[in-house]
């Protein structure tokens, strides 16, 4: 365990600590460290207030200065039981552990039941690394069934300045929350009445969208896939038929009825023939039943069948949030299906898109990082595939990583049951990790579909399955686009790329002249008509993140020109209408 680990958790019992000396009475679950920091779960006699946290916070510094030692002692599971006779988590803790002994950990007053590690003495931690952040419900053992406790949780890190350092990052990773800019620039809304996890996009949101899906579209072409397009809902027996009804059914949703109508239904009339539906929860199926409409030669190998489609997974309420954890998703889905001969090809093509694609939108490629998942070898009957399939897949993934020269860590035991993957995590301004692009193997669909191919012997074969998603889903995409770009979205793909704001009302003919010349260029405006005071209007297009805003007055009227305020940088001057449409377009272009 890393030093640091060692003292978030140390922390941990320290926080308890403090909290036992303000609140006797209080029941202590765990405490843990995390990423970051660490938490403890309390039962309260009395609900905290404001205040207390800053109060706990302060004994924990002076608890620390007191160089307390950690000291382990292994005792009896009796003695512990009559140890910790008031509190009742860790009774539930202990008759929970195997063998006849526990371990316990005494610092000053305080013993808690733990395994350890710890540090050997509070000394080891800077009392002005570490804080204590926010307060937050927490089921004892993540079950609904328990009881609800208190969560403390605090961050800490080896220095105050990497305390710092984080604490303002987080403050930043705020401002940038896509929920909260989603609002404010008005591009999508969660809606109870609609559903939970169920996204709504606005005009400016769905504007963004499209402009990804178009550049997608596109580029995918010119990577020789070809689209095709398939159902929300699929007949059941496909699901059993793909092996998601059985492996997948804790991220699916239960079945439709499909063989009758509402009406019927509510009048309490049995249905004739009654067919069991389900909402997709993956596009592969669907791709595999159009490459089996007919026999497929060697020769029509490979084909790259791409879909924006839009999937469903079931996730409980309390996990949705915002963009990132949603119940309906669009995935920017393709699928590859290939000889053995074509695997290597096809898979550094895949990799080649992903870095191009995240490097359009202004992505430091160089800082992505890869993981491999590999199969567990230990548990080899969790898998589907032959031995042989694993090993060609595994080999080939770990071949392309490095002669794509990626920075890559293998990870054993994390592959999917049915092959290896890759995938991709792109790092935004703030250096947060988000897993965008995946590129799976698949054993399982073609032999569950009985997929093969006529090979140049004439002898049937199985082709290959590759899933890949360079995005990953749209919604996670632009989640990660807005908070990357706090909003300010790169000219391309903002939905709005010029406001236009006519000085006065005699101005407004010339302005409805300049609208028409931009809009004839394909240019997305927003005309500020509205009888408000100039500065009054600067400032909403500036709230709006607008890239750029051209004002008219008398003198741009006789000059035949606009003056040009570009976000971020100010004002550029009058220019020529002419000169100003060559720079933007010039600038789309190139996916400034
Ligand atoms: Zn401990
Ligand atoms: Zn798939």
């Amino acid at each position: 365990m890393e030093n640091i680990e060692k003292v978030r958790h140390s922390l941990s019992h320290i926080l308890a600590q403090a909290v036992l000396e303000f609140f006797p009475k209080t029941k202590l679950g765990m405490g843990p460290a995390i990423e970051n920091g660490f938490y403890y779960d309390f039962q309260f006699p009395t609900p905290l207030q404001e205040n207390d946290l800053e109060k706990i916070e302060k004994r924990m510094k002076e608890i620390i200065l007191q160089n307390e030692k950690f000291e382990k002692e292994e005792i009896s599971k009796i003695k512990a039981k009559k140890l910790f006779a008031n509190q009742p988590y860790k009774l539930d803790l202990i008759s929970e552990l195997p063998g006849k002994t526990v371990t316990i950990y005494t610092n000053g007053n305080f013993t808690d039941l733990c395994k350890g590690p710890h540090i050997k003495n509070t000394k080891e931690i800077n009392p002005n690394s570490f804080h204590l952040t926010k307060i937050a419900g927490a089921y004892w053992k993540g079950s609904e069934k328990n009881k609800m406790l208190t969560r403390i949780y605090g961050l800490a890190f080896e220095t105050p300045e990497e305390l710092t350092a984080y604490s303002k990052m987080m403050e930043e990773a705020e401002k940038r929350d896509h929920r909260v800019l989603g609002e404010k620039l008005d591009l999508f809304h969660i809606d109870e009445k609609v559903g939970l996890g169920l996204p709504l996009w606005h005009p400016r949101g769905a504007m963004i969208w499209r402009q990804i899906e178009d550049f997608w579209y596109q580029e995918h072409i010119k990577n020789d896939y070809e689209l095709v397009r398939s159902p929300h809902i699929g007949n059941r027996t496909l699901w059993e038929t793909s092996g998601h009804w059985g492996f997948y059914n804790a991220s699916m949703y239960p079945p439709i009825e499909i063989g009758q109508a509402l009406e019927e239904k509510q009048k309490g009339i049995k249905a004739k023939e009654s067919e069991e539906y389900l909402l997709k929860p993956m596009n592969c199926p669907f791709h595999v039943q159009i490459y089996k409409t007919k026999p497929r030669s060697y020769r029509e190998l490979p084909m790259r069948w791409a879909e924006c489609g839009t999937v469903y997974r079931f996730e409980k309420k309390g996990e949705l949030s915002g963009l990132t954890r949603v119940r309906g998703f669009t995935q920017d889905d393709a699928h590859i299906i290939c000889r053995t001969d074509q695997v290597e090809d096809e898979l550094k093509k895949v990799v080649d898109f992903i870095l191009f694609i995240f490097k359009s939108f202004g992505f430091d490629i160089d800082n992505i990082e890869v993981f491999l998942s590999l199969r567990d070898p230990k548990n080899k009957e969790k898998y589907t595939g032959t031995d042989r399939g694993w090993k060609f897949a595994e080999d080939i993934l770990r071949k392309i990583t490095i002669e794509k020269k990626l920075k890559f860590t293998e990870e054993k035991g994390e592959a999917a049951f049915y092959g290896p993957k890759l995938d991709f995590k792109l790092k935004d301004v703030l250096g947060r990790k988000w897993q965008c692009s995946t590129l799976q193997f698949d054993f399982n669909l073609p032999e569950r579909f009985n997929m093969t191919y006529i090979n140049n012997q004439g002898a049937e074969e199985r082709p290959y399955m590759i899933h890949r998603a360079l995005f990953g889903s749209y919604e996670r995409f632009i989640a990660l686009l807005i908070e990357h770009f706090a909003g300010a979205f790169p000219l391309w793909l903002s939905p709005i790329q010029v406001a236009v704001i006519p000085i006065s009302e005699k101005h407004l003919g010339y302005a409805q002249k300049i609208i028409e010349e931009l809009k004839k260029n394909n240019i997305r405006i927003d005309f500020k008509n509205e009888n408000e005071t100039l500065g009054k209007k600067i400032r909403a297009v500036e709230m709006q993140k607008i890239p750029y805003l051209l004002v008219m007055g008398d003198k741009e009227v006789k000059t035949e020109s606009v003056s040009v305020r570009e976000r971020g940088k100010g004002d550029l001057g009058v220019i020529k209408i002419d000169e100003f449409l060559e720079k933007i377009k010039k600038d789309i272009k190139d996916k400034k």
